[in-house]
């Protein structure tokens, strides 16, 4: 192999062993430098049966991006931000960038691509999910903003995907995960945004179901200008508990502040604020670094919902009064995020009204047992759901695989996966067996 390596013993290893999420200890690290390379890298994975973990910013919540006894392609090196063609906006962006460094790269310019909300996630996972940021509502996910990408399939080929090139692998790659091979650049089609509005209202969470049906309703009136997220933080034992509800507004250029302040301003009415820090900012500067979560078990879980309705916000606040803390985020969708056909990506869940986050945390000794426990008040919330967003999923059952892509979707994604990856090399993530084999999922509760 060429390129940088370490194995266990080599400097640098117990840090290149290690995802945001897991520890691993993969026999060896590879950190390419090119598309050769990583063609590289996945002949000796092959020859060696090792099992392959693809990494971009490393924040699989499932620790994918790390392994124990397998290969870890580190793609830290392909992290070029390049602009190819300014009347276009059309920006190559290298498949291990951070959305940090593209925010950085793209600010001279006035330009964003809609993205996440934090610095260090990866290019790589974060766009092959789907992508849910920002500024989902004005300029939908970040595969909506995807114009074409360069990928190193199972048997060393590197392939252009873009409508008119492998236009099946296009289409997978917009939310079907890494399954079909390791995608060394992504172009994008980068939006005129330098400037948004953006910052939080904290309000006392005196009730939270009639705070989240305010939000709901507020946001069903917003201009889609306007995302927001509805958080509430775990329930502290003492102390006044709190929501937070975290905005931006990303206005065409020429819009004025007075129209972003009215269009925030419904956000700022919805019960007892007790602090409010909005304001003018830098696309780039509003994505922020996350802390490395301490070592306890976690249970990361998502849904998406059509109607954010009654019945389904009070099964959300018994999840979040229950016995063990829980946060939780709602998302707003809606406005460019629904106006794409369902099929026309392979994130096909066009109709949500928003998305649920919960982070259930518990002591790192916990069980198994102990988890699916937890849980319990979380299926009540989820049976509300019309799917999954696998990059917020914690878990990759069968049954999260049916939820995040409906049965046409996941024929589908099949039939790419047999077409690209046959052998199914690209497995650690939420895995499409290829067409026609026989199913080995593993099953279980994960992070
Ligand atoms: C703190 C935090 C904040 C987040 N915020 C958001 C958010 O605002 N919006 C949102 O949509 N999601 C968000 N996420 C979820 C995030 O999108 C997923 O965790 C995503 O998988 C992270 O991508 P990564 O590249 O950092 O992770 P990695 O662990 O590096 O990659 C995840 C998986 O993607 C695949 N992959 C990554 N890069 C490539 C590549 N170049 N080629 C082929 N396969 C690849 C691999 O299968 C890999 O296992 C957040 C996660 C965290 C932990």
């Amino acid at each position: 192999m060429a390129g940088e390596v370490a194995r266990a013993g080599d400097e640098g290893y117990e840090a290149a062993a290690r995802s945001f999420f897991a520890t691993g200890a993969p026999a060896v690290v590879v950190r390419p430098r090119g598309p050769d390379q990583v063609a590289a890298a996945i002949a000796h994975a092959g020859r060696n049966a090792l099992a392959v973990s693809v990494r971009s910013g490393g924040h699989s919540p499932l620790g994918h991006g790390t392994n124990t006894g397998g290969m870890v392609i580190d793609l830290a090196h392909l992290d070029d931000v390049q602009v190819l063609d300014t009347g276009r906006r059309l920006v190559r962006v290298g498949g291990g960038a951070t959305w940090g460094r593209v925010g950085s790269a793209l600010d001279p310019y006035g330009w964003a691509v809609t993205a996440g909300d934090t610095a260090d996630v990866g290019v790589g996972g974060l766009t092959l999910g789907g992508g849910i940021g920002w500024m989902v509502r004005r300029y939908g996910l970040t595969i909506d903003n995807l114009a074409g990408a360069r990928v190193v399939t199972a048997d060393g080929r590197l392939l252009s995907a873009s409508p008119d090139e492998h236009p099946d692998l296009f289409w997978a790659l917009r939310g079907g995960g890494g399954n079909f091979g390791v995608v060394v650049d992504f172009d994008f089609v980068a939006q005129p945004v330098r400037i948004v509005h953006f910052g939080m209202v904290v309000y006392r969470l005196g009730d939270p179901a009639d705070l989240m049906a305010r939000w709901r309703d507020a946001m069903r009136a917003a201009p889609e200008e306007l995302s927001s997220t509805l958080a509430l933080p775990p329930r502290a034992p003492d102390g006044p508990a709190s929501a937070v509800v975290l905005l931006c507004f990303a206005g065409a250029p020429g819009t004025t502040a007075g129209e972003a302040r009215a269009a925030i301003e419904p956000l700022r009415e919805l019960g007892t604020v007790t602090a409010v820090n909005v304001s003018e900012r830098r696309y780039c500067e509003i994505l922020e670094n996350a802390t490395p979560p301490p070592n306890l078990r976690r249970a990361t879980r998502d849904t998406l919902v059509a109607h954010l309705d009654d019945a389904l916000i009070a099964d959300v606040v018994r999840l979040h009064a229950g016995p063990v803390p829980a946060a939780v985020a709602v998302r707003s969708l809606g406005g460019a995020f629904g106006r794409v056909p369902a099929d026309a990506t392979a994130f096909a869940h066009r109709d949500a009204e928003a998305m649920i986050v919960a982070l259930l945390t518990l002591p790192g000794t916990a069980a198994d047992q102990e988890v699916e426990q937890a849980l319990r008040p979380w299926h009540a919330v989820a049976a509300h759901g019309t799917g999954t967003y696998v990059n917020f999923q914690g878990s990759a059952t069968a049954a999260d695989l049916a939820s995040a892509y409906p049965a046409a979707t996941y024929a589908r994604l099949a039939e790419v996966k047999r077409a690209y990856d046959p052998g199914n090399l690209f497995a650690l993530n939420h895995n499409i067996e290829p067409a026609g084999r026989r199913r080995h999922r593993r099953d279980g509760v994960t992070g």
